[in-house]
């Protein structure tokens, strides 16, 4: 296999020496791999750990301005690399360009806010019971923390875990998917070029059996920020429990748009067809169920019926609407979905196969299903592609209690001009995230990220202002002078 060097140790590049096989493809044009290398053993993995912990003290050490500075020149050079960037990520993973774009923006965005933790991610003066003595916090790193992230928004989410944990005086190990291992490694050697320490941030990418119990279950590893499938995150959760560090996963959803009868029907269409193929319904936050009043069911059908035919779908550098699911796996994954949403009796609207053109790539058509059952399948699974099931509900009460028949509890959103309605919506909702007329897609940098029930841990929430508490421990200080 040629030498590809994606494996960063100790500041150093290097070939994984496993004989797992990682091939990458462009999703649009699978045939041939673009790249295909060796996996890191769980010997590397080892060593990336023992890497992150001998930089540890001395990154804990350095001032809130050292890491803020270097932090911002991360920011600035994604922003100068942006385009170079969203073409490797476009074609690793298949996003329209113009998405892709939008993405290495954010983050760059993601890391500005972040770099700001470094001076400002701090502890609280407390009032005190006794008034000899001085009560306050101070906030301090974990040491090392391990970061295992998907594919699906392959640089967002490895920059809003790196950027709070190195902020915070943390060093990490990042363990990206295999799906997407170039736009990982394009951001790894940002970092390194802008003098970020070896042993500071260390790249291991390899197989989740082979490096993942290496990389999460080491006794110096000090914490695990997780984002991926339900299935893998409550597996490392097991996994990492017996060992009492902290552990942050976040996983999949089922994200429900609600829509009553007095809501702008045109704006709830509009948002329905972004939340569901955006992104070619590859997103956690992606809206899978479109819960609607039977008085409006048939408009609103029809509404997004005609968007979604009106969608153009072709490879990501084309800039469609739709490009393709990542992988064979997916793309099967999601082809199965629609085969079992027909058999338990639900209605094809449109969509449903592999379009006519283009004839190569992991393409499906934007699906639309009426005549879903809350107990379908296709309503209670994430299926994690352009899938849309509409379910009729003949009042509030109903359309509430079916977006939280589900085990997951992300993100929820609700059309309606009703505002007493709308209130309601927020508190008896069961997810992390809560839109009011708008798509279930989408969240703020300085906004807390994160589900509920099977979605998430609910340990801290990712982003937002105290998204340093996950990667700090707190010390409340008793200081009495002699
Ligand atoms: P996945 O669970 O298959 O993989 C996620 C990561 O875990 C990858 O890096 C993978 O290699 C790694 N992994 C797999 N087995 C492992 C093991 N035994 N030990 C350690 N690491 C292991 O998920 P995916 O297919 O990459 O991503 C899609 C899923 O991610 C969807 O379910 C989606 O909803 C979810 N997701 C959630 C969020 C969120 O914030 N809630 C965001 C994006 C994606």
């Amino acid at each position: 296999m040629t030498e590809t060097h994606y494996q960063y140790i100790d500041g150093v590049w290097t070939d994984g020496d496993s004989t797992d096989e990682i091939t990458v493809r462009d999703p649009a044009a699978p045939e041939d791999p673009i790249v295909a290398f060796s996996g890191a053993s769980e010997t590397q993995a080892e060593e990336a750990v023992s890497a992150a912990a001998a930089a540890s003290d001395n990154w804990a050490a350095t001032t809130p301005d050292d890491r803020d500075t270097i932090l911002y020149e991360v920011a600035e050079r994604i922003d100068a690399n942006r385009d170079a960037l969203a073409e490797t990520l476009t074609r690793e993973e298949g996003k329209p360009i113009s998405s892709g774009r939008g993405e290495v923006s954010r983050a760059a965005e993601i890391f500005r806010f972040f770099a700001s933790y470094a001076r400002s991610a701090t502890g609280e003066t407390i009032p005190s019971s006794d008034p000899e003595t001085l009560t306050y916090t101070v906030r301090e790193p974990l040491g090392v923390v391990t970061l295992i992230t998907p594919w699906n928004f392959p640089i967002a989410t490895p920059s809003w875990k790196l950027a709070t944990a190195l902020a915070t005086g943390n060093t990490v190990v990042l363990k990206p998917s295999s799906e997407t291992p170039m736009i990982a490694k394009q951001l790894v050697e940002l970092l390194a070029e802008v003098g970020v320490p070896n042993g500071v941030v260390n790249l291991v990418v390899g197989s989740g059996s082979t490096v993942g119990d290496a990389l999460t279950t080491d006794e110096r590893v000090d914490g695990v920020s997780f984002t991926g499938s339900t299935e893998t995150g409550q597996h490392i959760a097991e996994t990492v429990a017996t060992r009492g560090i902290p552990i942050q996963t976040e996983m999949g959803g089922k994200n429900p748009q609600v829509v009553l009868p007095d809501a702008d029907l045109e704006a709830a269409a509009d948002a329905a067809i972004s939340g569901a193929f955006g992104g070619c319904g590859q997103a956690c936050t992606a809206t899978s169920r479109l819960i609607v009043h039977e008085d409006v069911a048939d408009e609103l059908t029809a509404a997004v019926v005609e968007r979604a035919e009106a969608l153009s779908i072709g490879p990501g550098l084309d800039d469609p609407d739709i490009g393709p699911a990542v992988s064979a796996g997916e793309n099967e994954t999601n082809l199965e979905y629609i085969e079992v949403a027909e058999k338990e009796g639900a209605t094809l609207q449109t969509g449903g196969g592999q379009p006519a053109t283009p004839e190569a790539g992991y393409f499906v058509e934007p699906t639309v299903f009426t005549d879903v059952e809350p107990g379908m399948r296709i309503a209670q699974e994430e299926v994690f592609g352009p899938v849309l099931g509409v379910i009729e509900v003949a009042d509030f009460d109903e359309a509430v209690r079916v977006a939280n028949d589900v085990n997951y509890g992300l993100s929820a959103s609700i059309f309606t001009t009703n505002m007493a309605k709308s209130r309601s919506f927020t508190k008896q909702i069961e997810a992390g995230v809560v839109k009011i007329n708008g798509t279930t897609t989408g969240s703020h940098v300085q906004m807390p990220f994160g589900g509920m029930k099977a979605s998430s841990s609910e340990t801290q929430k990712e982003l937002g202002q105290h998204a340093y508490e996950f990667y700090t421990h707190e010390k409340a200080i008793y200081r009495s002078d002699p």
